[in-house]
């Protein structure tokens, strides 16, 4: 049986206090929903003293719109994405595609931009890890994936990132530093122990959305085993407009591949011409050629990039029905 491990929960009432806690407490965490980072604590990926929870912080969740940008608080529940009419289809789709309805009453939009990487070999019980000699990313020297003892390709497995991403969104945080805004494409790095490009002390605060354009369309699609719970093998945000039959803009995210998600080259092939079907066929073999798929996940690899081709073409299809 896996047991928790004991610590001290904290309750502050303001981002002031949570962030004062966070610097002050050696050995604390944020939790939010926690159903992230309570599993990963029994598996005992983590050993806090204390967790400082963000369920208490007045005004930290609830979408608002103003002049078309779109933010929505760090705590605001993936269930509430999912049923937001003020969101755009894409990212409540992929709000409505996290783990299973338990998990996105709990799980909040802020855990899932900052969720730890995965990989067969990590989120695993202690004594699994042990007997394996650990690994890299915890208590090891070795990555089981790659062979290497420089470098973790555990992969980024949050299902609202591909599709933030393509929606050119930002994220608001206060760290030690004071207050500040990152756009999203800049937040994460190709390095699965510490893929968060932000001090750890860092409280995200809020994600931002841009203005959407006329005729805005957006999707995600998802590979993985069970259509129920389970993350993802593959993952794939797009985003973009068509007026009258013709694309103004595109951008396509793939993730669940590398810790980093990729944006995806050469989408603006499509700028200015119809989605036709010689012109999704190009786009998804633009996307099978630029991602690469590693052995950290359930799936083979070669089976996880062909489905990268499938999910692009369906993907598309799926924004030109949403344009008609
Ligand atoms: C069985 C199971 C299946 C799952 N399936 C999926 C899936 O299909 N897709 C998917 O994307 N996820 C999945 N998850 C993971 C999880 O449910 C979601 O990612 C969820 O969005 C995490 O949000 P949370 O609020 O619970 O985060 P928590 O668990 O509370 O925290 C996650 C991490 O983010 C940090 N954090 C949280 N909020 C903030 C903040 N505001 N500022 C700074 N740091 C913060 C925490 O310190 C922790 O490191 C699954 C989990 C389980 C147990
Ligand atoms: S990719 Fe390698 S180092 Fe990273 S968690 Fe997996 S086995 Fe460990």
């Amino acid at each position: 049986m896996l047991r928790m491990q004991p610590f001290e929960v904290h309750l502050p009432e303001t981002v002031a206090e949570a962030c004062k806690l966070r610097s002050e407490l050696a050995d604390s965490l944020f939790v939010a929903g926690g159903t992230d980072l309570l599993p990963n604590i029994k598996h005992g990926l983590f050993t806090p003293k204390h967790l400082i929870s963000l369920s208490h912080i007045d005004g930290f969740d609830g979408i608002s719109v103003v002049d078309g940008a779109i933010r929505i608080g760090a705590g605001t529940s993936l269930d509430v994405v999912a049923n937001s009419t003020d969101v755009p289809p894409g990212l409540a789709k992929a709000a409505s595609l996290v783990a299973g309805p338990q998990h996105r009453k709990m799980g909040t939009l802020g855990g899932n931009v900052m969720l730890d990487t995965r990989c067969l070999f990590y989120n695993q019980s202690t004594q699994w890890r042990e007997a394996l000699g650990y690994c890299l990313k915890a208590e090891g020297t070795f990555c089981h994936v790659i062979g290497s003892d420089k470098r973790c390709v555990a992969a980024h497995s949050a299902d609202t990132v591909p599709v933030l991403l393509a929606l050119d969104a930002a994220v608001e945080f206060v760290g030690p530093e004071g207050e500040g805004a990152v756009n999203m494409r800049q937040l994460y790095r190709q390095e699965g122990r510490d893929p968060v490009q932000l001090d750890d002390r860092t409280l995200l605060t809020a994600i931002v959305l841009p203005p959407l354009p006329a005729g805005h369309v957006s999707t995600y699609r998802k590979v993985r085993t069970r259509a129920a719970i389970d993350f993802p093998q593959l993952g794939i945000g797009l985003a973009g407009a068509i007026v009258d039959g013709v694309v103004t803009e595109l951008s396509a995210v793939a993730s669940a591949l590398m810790p980093q998600p990729k944006v995806l080259k050469g989408m603006d092939a499509a700028v200015g011409k119809p989605l036709d079907e010689a012109m999704i066929e190009h786009l998804a073999e633009r996307c099978f050629k630029q991602v690469r798929p590693q052995r950290s996940l359930h799936g083979d690899p070669a089976w996880r990039r062909h489905m990268a081709r499938v999910e692009m073409r369906r993907g598309l299809e799926e924004l030109v029905e949403a344009s008609q």
